[in-house]
């Protein structure tokens, strides 16, 4: 349960609203939908984060460091389920995007800022997955990073440079021996000040998207130096706000020379938006869970608040919104992993196309339903919604931001719009 300053819910409906049974809300749910593989990974998440909260004492209140959670986490598998990770010698039974969707789903209602934090070290993940080829230091960075040993971030947006992301101000510039050195500035980069492994983009010429290039950073490197920025919405997120200068890169953590980096941020863009979409399904579910016990105990007039029209058909919506998006991202992940399997892993270009319009959709979509759901379903509680008592708060201030992180809605309907040509060109 969380910590609380003062109590407003009474205690019949406060010790309703715990864990586990806001997971049995969710498995009642989607009992139906999932397959018993998928439900029984999904289960052995949520009593890995019961535990681990019970064992732990944990409250999520203001004072606990949710990043201090992550090596535990790792060495249970749950940084991440994307891939398995056989290069590290990390393997995994069940994995691939169903699995990661349904790790996503369990680790947000213990604690969505922390589900937020493990999410942007996948970011770091994904590119040295790609990339290692074999070379030991990017393998001991991606297995440290997997296992939940260090944090990880990405460094693609700038102070002058945001959703216009390819035409990058900060340099490359190659020497001899194939090292590169760096010089400029990114900012809003989620886990930043916590990371020791960066990916970092940068420009051979300033403002040409051509001449881009990749690069894996150790933070305590000689000029690298990083601020933290607040984001008041996400007050438990260590962002940053980082200086290159005169940072030198040695050559075998290039992970993508000059003229690949543009390639590889759009690989790595796809992911990150379903991950996305991920969690603002799973805040979705957090913040419906709350609101469906709450207004099934809660009495106003001698009743029930559900059985007023107001309340009851209004989470209906939100109820019917949330469970008909989850099984449009469902049969999207299902069908990713198929494909992958069938084509080990190098999907077609055609239909690698068409995912990165699902992934800009499912991303516009889902972060679109956060941003009402987390409001409305806290509406619906009244006060006790908006009150540091249950982990609501975290759902409505979270649900604010995840419109503009991983490229803003007005971004996704442009890539949308492209798509639209494109489709419009093959009839
Ligand atoms: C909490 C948080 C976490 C983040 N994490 C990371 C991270 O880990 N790594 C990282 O590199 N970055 C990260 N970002 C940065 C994020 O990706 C950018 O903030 C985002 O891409 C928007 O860029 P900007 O802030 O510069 O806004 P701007 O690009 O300045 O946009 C301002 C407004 O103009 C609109 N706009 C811009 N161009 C167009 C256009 N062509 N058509 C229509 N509208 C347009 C935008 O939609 C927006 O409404 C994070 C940001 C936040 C807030």
């Amino acid at each position: 349960m969380p910590k609380f300053i003062d109590q407003v819910i009474n205690d019949e409906i406060l010790d309703k609203l715990s864990l586990k049974n806001r997971y049995n809300f969710i498995n009642n749910n989607l009992m139906a939908i999932l397959t018993p593989e998928q439900f029984n990974f999904f289960k052995s998440v949520q009593k890995f984060c019961m535990r681990f909260e019970k064992k732990n004492g944990i409250t999520h209140g203001p004072e606990e460091d949710v990043y201090d959670w992550i090596p535990t986490f790792g060495a249970e598998g749950y940084v991440t389920r994307a891939h398995n990770f056989e290069m590290v010698d990390v393997n995994y039974e069940y994995y691939g995007a169903v699995a990661d969707l349904l790790r996503t789903l369990a680790l947000d209602s213990f604690d969505t800022q922390f589900g937020m934090a493990i999410g942007a070290t996948v970011l770091a993940v994904n590119p040295i997955y790609e990339h290692h080829e074999n070379i030991p230091i990017r393998l001991e960075a991606l297995k440290s990073l997997v296992i939940g040993e260090e944090s990880g971030c990405i460094c693609i947006t700038e102070p002058e440079r945001g959703s216009d992301a390819v035409h990058m101000l900060t340099t490359c510039d190659e020497q001899e021996d194939g090292s590169f050195i760096l010089n400029g500035e990114k900012v809003f980069n989620t886990n930043a000040p916590k990371s020791k492994w960066v990916i970092a983009y940068a420009t051979a010429e300033k403002n040409n998207g051509n001449t881009m290039a990749q690069f894996l950073i150790d933070a305590k490197w000689d000029g690298f130096t990083v601020e933290r920025v607040g984001i008041p919405w996400v007050p438990k997120l260590y962002l940053g706000h980082e200086w290159f200068e005169n940072l030198r890169v040695p050559k075998e953590y290039v992970l993508g020379g000059i003229g690949k980096g543009r390639e590889h941020l759009f690989e790595g863009l796809i992911p990150e938006r379903i991950g996305i979409a991920y969690g603002a399904i799973s805040q979705c579910w957090g913040a419906v869970s709350h609101a469906a016990i709450y207004a099934n105990m809660r009495k106003q007039f001698n009743q029930e608040v559900l059985k007023f029209q107001g309340v009851g058909f209004l989470l209906t919506d939100l109820w019917a919104k949330t469970t008909n998006l989850t099984l449009g991202l469902l049969k999207f992940c299902e069908e990713y992993d198929k494909k992958m399997e069938k084509f080990e892993h190098n999907i077609p270009a055609n239909i690698s196309r068409a995912m990165v319009a699902s992934a800009s959709q499912l991303k516009y979509h889902c972060t679109n339903l956060s941003k009402e759901v987390c409001y409305e379903a806290a509406n619906l509680m009244g006060g006790a919604g908006l009150s540091d008592n249950t982990l609501m708060h975290d759902y409505v201030n979270i649900s604010r931001i995840q419109e503009i992180v991983g490229g803003s809605r007005q971004i996704q309907q442009y890539i949308m719009s492209m798509a639209l040509r494109q489709l419009f060109k093959m009839l």
